[in-house]
């Protein structure tokens, strides 16, 4: 390809994606940038980018995005699965809501982003699926239980994606931060879980910048085709856990 090709960034209005989408359109890629909130997506105001106001808990709506920035700027080189929600709670009193507003996000969200792609980059033996899982992918926290279900579910679906795509040319990437400094914990409504977190973020030194997790995505994409960066993790160097 010659120039910089499309990128789809979900959950792009704050935090990670938001930093992503920065460096990807600094890099000289244009964007589909996804989020309900769309004044935050145009307010990053970068050059060649669709905003679209989409909850990508619809999956024919984030198929129908995808197809209008393909018709816009050419096929989709990669997609960064971000879009997601923490919501923290103890199980046997969290509101079963929202273990399915978790699961719907973080879970159905991210297959339904690689539906809207895949059948492309497979069809052009090329492609980059970024998954943004956490540390909560790979192992356990106080309060975590429904949100690290989502989170293995993101590892254990990307490893077995991958596997399934190494002879098609496509790359399965998944990116594993600690604790980033975003909007992410405000969504938790357990006031006490949160002061917790908060505590425990401080005691560590403080979370990443969302310019940490963005770069690590920079770096996986920018690898050469052969290439495949199976998994990122990284984490604020006081993160114990
Ligand atoms: P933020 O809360 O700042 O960002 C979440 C993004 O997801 C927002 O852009 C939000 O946009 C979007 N989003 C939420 N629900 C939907 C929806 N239904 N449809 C479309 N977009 C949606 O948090 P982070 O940047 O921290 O989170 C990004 C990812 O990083 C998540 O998957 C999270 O699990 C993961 N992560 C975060 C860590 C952290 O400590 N912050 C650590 C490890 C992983 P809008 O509300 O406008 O729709």
């Amino acid at each position: 390809m010659t120039s910089a090709p499309l990128i789809v960034i979900t959950g792009a209005s704050s935090g990670i994606g938001a930093a992503t989408a920065r460096r990807m359109s600094a890099l000289g890629h244009p964007l589909l940038l996804l989020a309900r909130r769309l004044d935050r997506l145009e307010a990053l105001g970068l050059p060649r980018t669709l905003c679209r106001k989409v909850d990508v808990t619809d999956r024919q709506a984030v198929a129908a995005a995808v197809r209008e920035a393909e018709e816009a700027y050419g096929p989709a080189d990669a997609i960064v699965n971000n879009a997601g929600a923490m919501l923290l709670g103890r199980i046997a009193d969290q509101d079963p809501d929202e273990w399915e507003r978790m699961i719907d996000l973080n879970v159905k969200g991210v297959l339904y982003g690689i539906h809207a792609v895949l059948p492309g980059m497979v069809a052009r033996g090329r492609g980059t699926i970024v998954n943004i899982s956490s540390v909560a992918g790979r192992k356990t926290f106080p309060n975590h239980t429904a949100y690290v279900g989502t989170k293995f579910a993101v590892h254990a679906m990307s490893e077995n994606l991958r596997e399934e795509l190494a002879p098609t040319g496509v790359r399965v990437v998944v990116i594993a931060p600690g604790a980033v400094e975003t909007e992410l914990l405000s969504h938790t409504t357990d006031e006490r879980i949160k002061r917790d977190y908060r505590a425990w973020k401080e005691s560590a030194g403080g979370a990443l910048d969302p310019e940490a997790v963005a770069q690590a995505v920079a770096y996986a994409y920018g690898q050469p085709p052969q290439v495949t960066v199976r998994e990122i993790v990284l984490a604020a160097t006081g993160q114990e856990g």
